[in-house]
């Protein structure tokens, strides 16, 4: 079986905005909402080429530049209103994860203003507004996904997925992550390492997303090492970290996500890990796992990536600084009843016992 669905119009490369943004936005009026951070979409240069093309085609835009690292569901219902109450008909995400995420739940609002939270996430609602991402970190493929993660109002993180949540187009220029802090280049590529091996290790495989997940892998190993060895990354290098977070992204398409990334949330919420770390320290964990119940699958992925399981080890581990805290033994048991049964836990080849996270946890 090869099933998939994935109606996102992708154009990833340079002068991407500018080249193919003005055809897509004929069918709209405005105004446009923009999604940013702080002030990566105008430190990346992707601010500017968006107000360039949408000023060219007489479009106003609104922008909202209240969004920050976990984004927060009341600045998706605040960004939402502000979309409905300006009569936007699109809303454009510019920025990493955050943004791009977060452009998605505040489509939903825009066209349900007057949903509440438990509204939102039963899913009460039906069409939102049609959403672009313009991606300036190579990490979590939010570009392609039908995924938003945000923050509900007790501080948990929730990864919602449907397809009408899908993007109806990305532009990915890697321009754009030239202005990646090391950290985050960093933190980025462990993301995509942990949807690689999350998808291909995961139950609901097939031959799409495992070809897609090995190829993200073989796509960022030498630009990554270099990262790792404080050399600096050229367009070239920047180009195929970008690519391998699209492929990451196709891939977590098909199969979702799997136990490293559900209990990593917990490790971001409670001590503030940036998320592509909080999932890739499991990641030396999954891979005993896989090795040691499924050798063949093991096998299969290095090789299709072409990195042995110590050389791509070395590279996880490369990336992970180390963590400030050791998790206390009531926290974990106060957390744990929460991966009981966890759908996306048990989506891993395999699955996992609480007990198996118990430990994993202590060991951290
Ligand atoms: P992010 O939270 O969007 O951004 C991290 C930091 O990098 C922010 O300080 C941001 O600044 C800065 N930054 C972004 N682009 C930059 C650039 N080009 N130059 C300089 N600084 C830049 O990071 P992310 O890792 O891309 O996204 C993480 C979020 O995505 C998490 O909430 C995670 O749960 C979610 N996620 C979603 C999916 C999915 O499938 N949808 C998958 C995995 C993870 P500003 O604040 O100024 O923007
Ligand atoms: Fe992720």
């Amino acid at each position: 079986m090869m099933n998939f669905y994935m109606p996102v119009q992708v154009f990833a490369g340079k002068n991407a905005v500018k080249d193919h943004m003005p055809d897509l936005l004929k069918s709209f009026r405005g105004p446009v909402l923009l999604v940013t951070g702080a002030s990566s979409a105008k430190k990346s240069g992707a601010l500017d080429d968006v107000l360039a093309v949408l000023s060219e085609q007489n479009i106003k835009a609104v922008i909202y530049d209240g969004i920050r690292e976990n984004p927060l569901l009341s600045s998706c219902m605040e960004a939402g209103r502000m979309a409905h109450d300006a009569g936007c008909d699109l809303i454009i995400g510019i920025g990493g994860g955050s943004p791009m995420d977060a452009a998605k739940s505040i489509a939903v609002y825009a066209a349900y203003p007057d949903l509440t939270e438990e509204e939102f996430y039963a899913k009460k609602w039906t069409a939102p507004l049609p959403v672009f991402e313009v991606g300036t970190t190579s990490g979590t493929g939010s570009e392609v996904t039908t995924v938003s993660v945000v923050t509900d109002s007790t501080g948990r993180k929730h990864s919602m997925s449907d397809p009408r949540l899908y993007p109806m187009a990305s532009f990915g220029d890697p321009r754009y992550t030239m202005t990646l802090p090391l950290t985050v280049t960093l933190s980025t590529g462990a993301d995509v390492i942990a949807h690689c091996m999350e998808s291909f290790f995961n139950k609901k495989a097939n031959e799409f997303s495992r070809a897609a997940a090995a190829r993200g892998i073989r796509l960022l190993i030498e630009p990554l090492k270099k990262a790792e060895n404080g050399e600096p990354l050229t367009l070239e290098d920047r180009s195929a970290l970008y690519e391998a977070s699209i492929l990451g992204g196709l891939a977590i398409c098909v199969t979702g996500t799997a136990f490293p990334h559900n209990v990593g949330y917990f490790l971001t919420e409670r001590h503030g890990v940036p998320h592509g770390i909080a999932c890739a320290v499991f990641l030396p964990r999954l891979m005993e796992h896989i090795r040691r119940n499924f050798p063949e699958t093991a096998d299969a992925l290095y090789d299709a990536a072409g990195i042995s399981e110590e050389d791509l080890k070395t590279l996880i581990l490369g990336t992970l600084p180390a963590l400030a805290f050791r998790l206390t033994e009531e926290e974990i048991e106060a957390e744990l009843p929460r991966w009981e049964n966890n759908r996306t836990v048990m989506s891993t080849l395999g699955g996992y016992t609480l007990d198996e996270i118990r430990v994993m946890l202590k060991e951290l």
